[in-house]
């Protein structure tokens, strides 16, 4: 008896730590980490982004803990990727610095949906070192708040169930096969081809995750009760795309400076990327129609970028009549944001063809003479770079959207 006693007690140990022995897995939509060590009794784990460089810059990280014991803090390290990317305007290879793979704080999930901020992570070396008190055996751990071309497809769907005067649509498929979701918004009797159309779109960059954040927050006010997003979606037609690349965003990859060129870079006459092709063909049937008004691309901005942020075109390159509505809008951001971080937009020096591929331009060039256009960039590595503080910064775009058209409504005789 007294022996066997002994016996259990000599298994127990290990029994329990097979039942809690630490994992981490990646093999979900964007999911994304080497795991370099793994150390279960001081519960720390160090990875690497697992992105193909080729699908543009290793930055992105995203894991799920599993058989965590809460007893104990856990460890994550994060280290740099070390390779090259193609820097566009001068054809060679460049290294990334390690701040856009380091938040600040990074993205904490008890139940894999709703996301919150870790602690300040603290550089040590070449890691930067996160420490979480776990409350539960699983959890997940990610550079920003994770959404995926499910959560894309969900949103839009949850907001036409709900909404009459919301419709989703897929905007077209990748060239991996995967759908592009996007909604379409307007009420009531308004005549389609009397509304100005306003097109929002957000991942160009796939690791930018603040775009679809921000993107989703503004469709979220513009089904509200809000008065101002009642007028906006009773006047104008209003497109939001919550994310271009599934793709990319799919397997974990960072899609900036991706072969053979990124998403925000193909707005060519011949683009590589089926579902920039399927935005052009929509954006220039409704230039077609004359009513195309107002492009926004959101993005996410480098990691010491604190502001909001908006890329200015210089008037040379802006419509006939646009630039008064250019700089009225911006002016509006202004009163939104309290300031605004201002990026003059021209065609650079060293590669000035570049400029033509890019979003915005070709939008100012392929739509009519008023079509206002921005790359707006969110800063996220601040504590408001949650799934709340982007979508504030979607209601004050909508609000600004909306106080141009009003007034330029009420001008009108
Ligand atoms: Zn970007």
């Amino acid at each position: 008896m007294i022996k066997q006693f002994l016996l259990s007690f000599l298994i127990l140990p290990s029994c329990i730590a097979i039942g809690q022995e630490l994992k981490v897995a990646t093999n979900f939509e964007s999911g994304s980490a080497r795991v370099l060590s793994l150390d279960q009794q001081t519960q720390t784990i160090r990875i690497t982004p697992a992105g193909d460089p080729k699908r543009g810059i290793p930055n992105w990280w995203y894991v799920r803990i599993d058989g965590i014991n809460t007893t104990i803090p856990l460890v994550l390290e994060v280290e740099v990727r070390e390779d090259l990317i193609p820097d566009e305007l001068t054809g060679q290879g460049k290294k990334t610095s390690p701040g856009w793979t380091w938040p600040a704080q990074a993205a904490l999930s008890l139940d894999g949906k709703t996301w919150k901020q870790t602690a300040e992570g603290q550089k040590i070396n070449n890691r930067m070192v996160y420490q979480v008190q776990p409350a539960t055996g699983t959890l997940w751990l990610a550079w920003g708040p994770p959404f995926t071309p499910t959560d894309a497809l969900n949103f839009v769907n949850r907001i036409s169930q709900t909404y009459s005067f919301a419709k989703a649509f897929i905007l077209g498929r990748s060239l991996e096969g995967r759908q592009v979701p996007a909604l379409q918004i307007a009420e009531g009797s308004k005549p389609a081809d009397q509304r100005p159309a306003i097109w929002i779109s957000a991942r160009h960059h796939a690791w930018e995750c603040g775009g679809s954040w921000v993107g989703t927050g503004l469709a979220e006010w513009l089904v509200s009760d809000n008065q101002q997003a009642r007028w906006l979606r009773q006047h104008a037609e209003i497109f939001v795309v919550p994310l271009l690349d599934v793709d990319h965003v799919a397997t974990g990859d960072g899609g900036k400076h991706g072969e053979p060129q990124d998403h925000n870079l193909d707005w060519s006459d011949q683009p590589h990327w089926p579902e920039v092709a399927a935005a052009q063909k929509r954006i220039l049937a409704l230039a077609n129609e004359g009513r195309m008004n107002i492009f926004l691309d959101l993005h996410n901005p480098a990691p010491g970028n604190k502001q909001q942020t908006a890329y200015v075109i210089e008037k040379a390159y802006m419509p006939e009549k646009a630039d008064p509505r250019k700089l009225r809008f911006v002016d509006l951001m202004i009163e939104e944001f309290g300031g605004l971080k201002q990026n003059p937009a021209r065609p650079p020096a060293e590669n000035p063809a570049l400029f033509h591929r890019v979003s915005v331009p070709w939008v100012l060039e392929h739509s009519n003479s008023n079509t206002i256009a921005f790359c707006i960039e969110t800063p996220w590595n601040t504590p408001s770079g949650t799934p709340e503080g982007y979508g504030i910064v979607g209601q004050k775009l909508g609000s600004a959207v909306e106080k141009l058209l009003r007034e330029e409504a009420e001008k009108q005789p």
